[in-house]
Order: C-alpha cells, then sequence, then structure tokens
C-alpha cells in the first residue's frame, strides 16, 4: 500500500492540509504502507520556494515523517511531456487553437441559454494544424457510462461523464496542468490509495479517466471532509489561526496538536481524547474516518495541549518553553525545577512562560494582579498579618517546604486566623498573581531573601493605599 500528502507550495499549511497529511501517515503506518510527500509546484505563478520550505518545516516540527520525497514537481517536467505525447498519439488527447475570444463567446452563448457551460470540443476534428501555432492540450472525454470513484469513506461515488467537457492537460505555457501532473505521478510512484481534501472530489472523476487512458488500474480513494470553524463555515482567518506554525507560536506542543487533528474528524470507536500517535497507529482506519465535516474547537485543542503539557517528558516542555521566555535566567537547574512546578497548570507554553516569570523576576518586578489585589487585600490586620509573617520568615531556618508551612501556621495560630489569611496576601507579595502552584513549594523556589524582599514591598504598597 502506498499513499502520498502532496500540498501545493502556494502558502503555509494549513491545519487542514496537516490532518490530511497525518491521516495518509497513520494509514500507512497502520497498513505497513509507504508515505510518500510530493511538493505540486508546477503553478510557477504561485508557488514559492519558501513556502515549500515551510511545509516541509511545519510537517517536521508536527512529526509527520514521509518514508520518500519529497519529490518536487517542477523537476518532473520531462515526464508529463513524455506522457501527453503517448495521449496524444493514442487519439486520448489533442490540440486546441481555440483562442481566449472564441471561449468567452462560446461561453456566452451558453450560458445565455440556462446551460453549464462545457467546452464544445470543437478542436476534436480539427487535425494537421501547425503545432508551432500557441494552443493548448486537452484531454479527449471518451463515451461511457457513469464514472465510478471507489471511495474509502463515501462509498462508490457515481458520476454522470456528461457533466465533463474535454478539460486541459497542458497550457498554453507548456506546463501541465494539476490533472496531468497528479495523476502521471501518482501513476509513477505506485499510489494505491489516495486521500486528499473533499474539494477535490469535483477533480477526481477526470483523474480517474486519465488513468485508464495511461493504461494504469484506478488507484482507490478518501475524501476527508472539510473542517469547519466555530461559524460552521469553512475554517478561515477570520475565526481563528489556521496554520500549523500559528500554533506552534501560540505554544502549542507538536503532540498536542497531532492529537487534536487525529480525532478530527476520526475517533478511536471509544472516547478517549488523549490518544498518542504510537496508539493511533495501532488502530487508524482511512475507512473509518467521519462523512460529515468536522468543527474546529480551540478549547478542546487548549485543553489537549494542558494535559500534554502536564505529562510529555520534562525535556520536551523545557525544549518547548525556551523560545517563550524572553527574560533572564541566571539558574538552569532551578529553571527545570519551577518549570516541573508550573506545568500541570498551563494551557500553552506562552502561559507557562509568563506563569514563571515571578521566579526570575527582581523583587520590584513583581506586578501585582488587580483582581488579586481586590480580592486579598482587605479584611482586619492586614498590615500586621503581612509583617508578622515577614518577621517570622526572616530568620526562619532552615528554609523549606515543610519549615515554611509550619512557620505560617503558627503565626496564623498566634494572631487566631485562618491560614488562608496569611497564604492569599503571601501568595500575591511573591507571584504578583491569584493562582499558583502550591505556594510552600513556590517558597522553596523563590528563596527565603526574595520571600522576605517581596513580603515587604507589598507591606510598602498597602500603607501607600491607605
Ligand atoms: N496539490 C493539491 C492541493 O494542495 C492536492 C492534490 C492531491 O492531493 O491530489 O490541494
Amino acid at each position: 500500500m502506498r499513499l502520498r500528502f502532496a500540498p501545493s507550495p502556494t502558502g503555509f499549511l494549513h491545519v487542514g492540509g496537516a490532518r490530511t497529511a497525518i491521516f495518509n501517515l497513520l494509514h500507512a503506518r497502520r497498513h505497513g504502507g509507504r508515505f510518500i510527500l510530493r511538493i505540486e509546484d508546477t503553478d510557477v505563478e504561485r508557488s514559492e520556494t519558501r513556502h515549500a520550505d515551510q511545509i516541509l518545516r511545519s510537517m517536521e516540527w508536527l512529526g509527520v515523517e514521509w518514508d520518500e520525497g519529497p519529490h518536487f514537481q517542477s523537476q518532473r517536467l520531462p515526464l508529463y511531456r513524455e506522457k501527453v505525447e503517448q495521449l496524444l498519439a493514442a487519439g486520448r488527447a489533442y490540440r486546441c487553437f481555440c483562442t481566449v475570444e472564441e471561449l468567452a463567446e462560446e461561453r456566452k452563448k451558453t450560458e445565455a441559454s440556462g446551460l453549464p457551460y462545457r467546452y464544445s470540443g470543437k478542436c476534436r476534428e480539427i487535425p494537421g494544424l501547425d503545432p508551432d501555432v500557441r494552443h493548448v492540450i486537452r484531454f479527449r472525454v471518451p463515451d461511457g457510462d457513469a464514472i465510478v470513484i471507489r471511495d474509502r469513506i463515501r462509498g462508490d461515488v457515481r458520476v454522470d461523464r456528461s457533466v465533463l467537457d474535454d478539460f486541459i492537460l497542458v497550457r498554453t505555457d507548456g506546463n501541465p496542468t494539476y490533472h496531468l501532473s497528479v495523476v502521471v505521478d501518482d501513476i509513477d510512484m505506485g499510489i494505491t490509495l489516495v486521500a486528499r481534501g473533499e474539494d477535490h472530489l469535483s477533480n477526481t472523476p477526470k483523474h480517474v479517466l486519465l488513468f485508464d487512458a495511461l493504461g494504469s488500474s484506478v488507484p482507490e480513494f478518501a475524501h476527508v471532509p472539510l473542517i469547519l470553524g466555530p461559524d460552521k463555515k469553512r475554517l478561515s482567518k477570520r475565526t481563528g489561526a489556521t496554520s500549523v506554525e500559528e500554533y506552534r507560536d501560540l505554544g502549542v506542543l507538536p503532540q498536542a496538536l497531532f492529537n487534536f487533528l487525529t480525532l478530527l474528524g476520526w475517533s478511536p470507536g471509544d472516547d478517549r481524547e488523549i490518544i498518542t500517535r504510537e496508539e493511533a497507529e495501532k488502530v487508524f482506519d482511512l475507512g473509518d474516518v467521519n462523512r460529515s465535516a468536522a468543527v474546529f474547537d480551540t478549547d478542546k485543542l487548549m485543553w489537549m495541549n494542558g494535559q500534554y503539557l502536564g505529562s510529555a517528558p520534562l525535556s520536551e516542555v523545557m525544549t518547548g518553553v525556551r523560545p517563550f521566555i524572553r527574560f533572564e535566567i541566571d539558574d538552569a537547574e532551578r529553571l527545570e525545577s519551577v518549570v516541573e512546578l508550573n506545568r500541570t497548570r498551563a494551557r500553552s507554553l506562552a502561559d507557562l512562560a509568563e506563569s514563571i516569570k515571578p521566579y526570575f523576576a527582581s523583587d520590584d518586578e513583581i506586578e501585582y494582579d488587580e483582581q488579586a489585589v481586590k480580592k486579598h487585600l482587605r479584611g482586619e490586620k492586614l498590615g500586621e498579618r503581612i509583617e508578622r509573617l515577614r518577621d517570622r520568615y526572616q530568620g526562619l531556618e532552615p528554609w523549606t517546604v515543610e519549615s515554611t508551612e509550619q512557620a505560617l501556621r503558627e503565626v496564623a495560630e498566634s494572631m487566631e486566623l485562618g491560614g488562608g489569611k496569611l497564604i492569599h496576601p503571601l501568595r500575591l507579595a511573591v507571584t504578583g498573581r491569584g493562582v499558583s502552584p502550591p505556594i510552600f513549594d513556590v517558597l522553596a523556589l523563590v528563596g527565603q531573601h526574595a520571600t522576605v524582599a517581596r513580603l515587604d514591598r507589598l507591606l510598602e504598597f498597602v500603607k501607600s493605599e491607605e
């Protein structure tokens, strides 16, 4: 079994394309097949090397590894030329000399009669014209029964061939159209199952005829349904990020995006939400892909990302978070402990980087969260509470998770208060926030000196507010 992913480098790798690539990869792995990558860059005006590079980078980042390629169609032009000559010689294709004006005239006439336009085929019967005159090469659609597309997702799809006209194989500039290059390559690369976006379904009847005309068996197909945005329209920029790189830059881990896209229109047959690539490779089948469009739920993606941030090997989270850290790190080992303590609470690497900032900030850089100030900096004897805790902490030895907790409980008791009355202001002083990992773990990592200095600073702040 041989499958392929064949992006056109006319833009970044869209999440829909990434999902198609993942489905191809998983199906190949499940069935011991090969997965081929082909870059369809024959459209010289729209294709760009930087897009091709970006697509390859995105696939590598996401962990979608191909077994063969990338093959670039722009380097395979002689093959398409050879195949079209073969079609011409066999009478399965012909040169068409109709000018743009003539075609426009034809189109106007048919449209006036209310019928959908199809090329009349009038050049079919004009032999012997000079091939040096500007022309295209068209496929001669043969008469026959309905065309049957064997589709793993939709079953057999029958298409009446009267909807097809003699489509173009080679443009006036000599470049092959998508139809020609895709079929020639699928034959040459021995592709047995073509899985691609549903938007290509209308092209497939043409391809079925071309496979046949080129003397090849026709592969099976799997037309993967579209991805919709939250507005139930085709996923687009209007409602959120659409490219793989954007999600990377938002701080999504590749394994989380991989998991999320795997479950977009497919499920392992139970209600598992977290399924690793290794697990999916054992059970995935294109035939089980849902026929209806899937909705891209960003909240769910971020939830999944949080799950992976909490459970992935620490080294992977460390590598991931590095680019998001825009402050000085004085101690790499401490960074690891801080990340370990905070990672289960973050939904993205960006979040995580933000939440570890206070551990590396200087004491006067802690910014107090407004909501937390309103909620926690109030009540009786606020200044005294902070001051007594500060005094107790100043000489405390040793400085550990247990000792800092013990000391706080003692101060609370001596003031006849619940621990929360001290913990909340303490958390605000040290992290600037209303929520954090268990505070005594935080204190152990922040250290005694910084904790005392930050309590002093909060005290000043409270006094200035009075
Ligand atoms: N190059 C086409 C695209 O990017 C895909 C072609 C195919 O998979 O057959 O839409």
